[in-house]
């Protein structure tokens, strides 16, 4: 057992997770959150409630834990650096700095051997103008900052649209190729200076820019699967990451692009905590705690599903269904595209998942 104490900035329900994962090897958790009723308050043993913004606050969690990582993206990064400097944040600040900007991520990404779809930088309606002109019609505006769950994000599919995002031009964004992809995977690694474990890739289907279903197996033709697991695995190397990373990839025939990473854990990988040996959770607990980084199995074929604020109905009826697995976060306030819990079906594939759902 380990007796080390984990100081997690950020305390929605991938803290909550994170700090469940580790209370099982032993060690002890510090959250920090703005929210006094945030998720990880129900699981961590002691509790920091304070904004992101609060440098004394991070400092008294950096004081009270023996490592620091983050489950919040935004935490600025001149604040993570004191941090950095003073006391263990293991994953470092580099591979979150990287993934705070969708222009840097990508240019990361193109750097280490990753392939992006088309992007241009827009910092005004001339640079919007000649992109679309390049790009053509659909094509996607993001913000380069602060994006999550498809906020921030204008599908320009006509001339029409270009006024949509006039308002968002005094910040910077992108301009991104509208892929019409088959189908979208995402990876979860974590590595050490030793190892890098990688869970199974995912299957992911999202509604309305938030994910809506993750489903293991991915059903991926072998030789691509295999390319793009090797690629991860060099791209986190080659950026010299430690720690937990999730990428998403769009595919396209046997063709895979880059969307975008996240060092932490993912949405797509809670399938993991009943479907696989060693959650993504328990692994990156391991690399948390400096224990070895144990290898992981699907053992299960699973579909993961989102409930979200305006799908809480769905619960009792998940209930009824053998070998389903609810988790709830204990939100008290149900808005609608909100995560509230999710809940994961134990050996069922799509098509099953499909039939379940008609009955519902
Ligand atoms: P978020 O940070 O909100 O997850 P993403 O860039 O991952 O932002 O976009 C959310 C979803 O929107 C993606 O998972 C995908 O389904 C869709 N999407 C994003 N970018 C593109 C693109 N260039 N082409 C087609 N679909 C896209
Ligand atoms: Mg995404």
């Amino acid at each position: 057992m380990n007796s080390k104490t984990v100081g997690i900035i950020g305390g929605g329900q991938l803290g909550m997770m994170l700090a469940d994962a580790i209370k099982k090897l032993g060690g002890r958790v510090i959250g920090l959150d703005p929210n006094k009723d945030a998720p990880i308050t129900y699981v961590a043993d002691e509790f920091i409630n304070a904004s992101f913004d609060d440098l004394a606050a991070l400092e008294e969690l950096g004081k009270r834990s023996d490592v620091i990582t983050y489950e919040f993206e935004n935490v600025k990064s001149e604040y993570l650096k004191t941090l950095e400097e003073k006391y263990n944040v293991k994953q470092g600040l580099k591979p979150l700095f990287d993934s705070q900007d969708r222009l840097r991520e990508k240019e990361n990404a193109l750097m280490h051997g990753l392939l992006p779809v088309r992007f241009f930088n827009v910092e005004s309606i001339d640079d919007l103008e000649k992109g679309i002109k390049i790009l053509g019609y659909p094509c996607l505006y993001k913000t380069r900052t602060l994006g999550y769950d498809g906020h921030g994000q204008i599908l320009i599919k006509s001339e029409l649209d270009i006024e949509k995002v006039k308002p968002y031009l005094n910040q910077a964004g992108i301009l991104e190729e509208y892929l019409k992809f088959d189908y979208e995977v995402s990876i979860i690694m974590v590595r050490d200076e030793d190892r890098t474990v990688n869970l199974p890739l995912s299957r992911n289907i999202h509604k309305d820019g938030i994910l809506d279903i993750t489903y293991v197996p991915a059903l991926v033709d072998k030789q691509l699967e295999k390319k793009i697991i090797e690629s991860s695995v060099n791209f986190m190397k080659s950026a010299n990451y430690l720690g937990i990373l999730c990428i998403e990839y769009f595919i396209k025939g046997d063709k895979f692009f880059f969307n975008e990473m996240a060092p932490r854990p993912h949405n797509s990988g809670h399938y993991s905590i009943e479907a696989c040996d060693y959650s993504q959770y328990d692994l990156f607990a391991h690399f948390l705690l400096d224990m070895k980084i144990p290898s992981t199995n699907l053992v299960h074929q699973a579909i993961m599903k989102n409930i979200l604020g305006e799908s809480l109905d769905l619960v009792s009826k998940f209930e009824k269904i053998p070998k389903s697995y609810i988790h709830m976060y204990h939100k008290t306030e149900a808005r609608p595209k909100r995560k509230m819990g999710h809940v994961t079906l134990l050996d069922v594939d799509y098509k099953d998942y499909l039939e379940i759902m008609k009955k519902m």
